[in-house]
């Protein structure tokens, strides 16, 4: 299949367009021109069931929808596009609307950069001591946009990500200079939009730099479910596989993080045979995905995902919390609900597929997961620990918030029992 793409100003030719409201493409041109839209013939064509596009999850995944925008938002949007207002115009006004929409959520590319011989390593992040987060320049788009995406004010070009020259040299050095580190992920935006030669360039360097800390080489990716022909059909397919199978025969790791939301994503005949090929070269593929609202707060959803991804060869390995940015307030969902929907799936699926941690908050101090709510001496509490944090001490620590139905993020909690703060709160104030 030879890929097409859809944004903002081509997407009234998409032919299944027709068959929805006028009223509707509006509202796409209205949210599309705030938040990021991009959609491809895969997605279109073997994804979505266009009689009844407004319910359908990989419709609302991808398409932007009137309620991702507070109502004076939209209103405001709305009123500049009847008036066919001049472009500039909807340029301010757009980035207005996106400053209310907290396009920074914890320090996402701020506050892990780190240096190395007095220079900022642009591209990279490190914030767990064993893993490397590397976001190569070529790799800062997607198949498709997902609308519920934090990384989103990259894509409409607010905080655009700044990289540093010669960046595979750069990442070489300083894992050399950080025996730490066992992993090296590769992500994006979604670095398997680059073409197999860059990767391979990316990947080949670390394996002749003889780097005995790096084990796993992760390659974090929705391309699996927004466009499978890039391991099966594209003209670096079989290259990339090679790729794959070679890196894993000379005994480094290549893992899969695998990206999908809905049992929807894993129903077409190329992602069966793309997750073939790739577990067919010794990769392991772990998915992930944030719990979301109008598209799988429903624990069944959760059980036949968990279960068809055991069934195809996959791990699960991750469900997130929808984060405090964009179009929060359309996916998310209170804390105690997420847990609820990760119980009632995880109570209904075997062991194997029980290797989802969840549900999770990826948050300033480190990953938090909801372990349950809990009556300790008269008063309710949310049960959290980290699972992954700046202070490795603070992992596995049980630690206690005073229940609260409508708590959606982090922020809402307040420490039980009375306490003034948070355990590794204490100690931020000591250091
Ligand atoms: C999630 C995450 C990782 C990887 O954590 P694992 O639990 O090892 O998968 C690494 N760095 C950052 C910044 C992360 O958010
Ligand atoms: S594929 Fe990943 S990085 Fe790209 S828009 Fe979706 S969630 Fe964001």
């Amino acid at each position: 299949m030879q890929y097409r793409s859809y944004n903002l100003n081509n997407f009234r030719k998409i032919p299944q367009l027709r068959r929805i409201k006028a009223d509707l493409k509006f509202d796409i041109e209205v949210v599309g021109n705030i938040l990021p839209f991009k959609v491809n013939n895969y997605v279109i064509e073997q994804m979505i069931d266009w009689d009844n596009p407004e319910s359908d999850p990989i419709f609302r995944m991808t398409f932007p929808h009137r309620e991702m925008l507070l109502p004076e938002h939209y209103e405001e949007m709305a009123d500049l596009l009847r008036k066919k207002a001049d472009p500039i115009q909807i340029k301010r006004k757009a980035n207005k609307i996106r400053m209310k929409l907290n396009p920074h959520p914890a320090g996402q590319l701020e506050l892990n950069v780190p240096t190395f011989e007095g220079k900022i390593m642009r591209g990279l992040q490190h914030k767990y001591n064993e893993t490397v987060l590397f976001f190569p320049n070529r790799g800062q788009t997607c198949h498709a946009y997902c609308t519920f995406c934090f990384r989103w004010p990259q894509f409409v070009g607010m905080n655009k990500l700044k990289f540093a020259m010669r960046q595979t040299e750069m990442v070489v050095s300083y894992l050399k200079h950080h025996p730490e580190v066992t992993d090296l992920l590769i992500t994006g935006g979604d670095p398997l939009t680059m073409k197999t030669k860059f990767l391979r360039y990316i990947i080949r360097s670390i394996i002749r730099a003889k780097l005995d800390n790096i084990i796993n080489i992760r390659i974090g990716s929705k391309a699996l479910s927004y466009w499978p022909y890039r391991f099966l059909s594209d003209d670096d397919a079989g290259e990339l596989i090679r790729l794959f199978k070679r890196v894993n025969k000379r005994g480094k790791r290549i893992e899969f993080m695998a990206h999908f939301n809905h049992p929807r994503e894993l129903e077409s005949r190329p992602v069966h045979d793309a997750v073939k090929r790739i577990i067919d070269t010794g990769t392991i593929i772990r998915t992930q995905a944030p719990v979301l609202k109008n598209i799988n707060d429903d624990s069944q959803v959760w059980e036949k995902m968990w279960k068809e991804q055991v069934r195809l060869g996959m791990i699960p390995y991750y469900m997130f919390i929808a984060r405090n940015t964009g179009a929060q307030h359309y996916f998310a969902i209170p804390l105690v609900r997420a847990l609820e929907i990760y119980n009632n799936a995880f109570r209904k699926v075997s062991g194997l597929s029980r290797t989802a941690r969840g549900p999770v908050m990826s948050a300033n101090p480190g990953k938090i997961q909801i372990v349950g709510v809990q009556e300790v001496k008269g008063e309710k509490v949310f049960v959290l620990k980290f699972i992954q944090a700046r202070d490795p001490d603070w992992v596995g620590i049980p630690y206690f918030a005073t229940f609260d139905e409508n708590a959606i993020w982090r922020n809402d909690l307040k420490p039980a029992f009375g306490e003034a703060c948070f355990f590794y709160e204490e100690e931020k104030k000591e250091l």
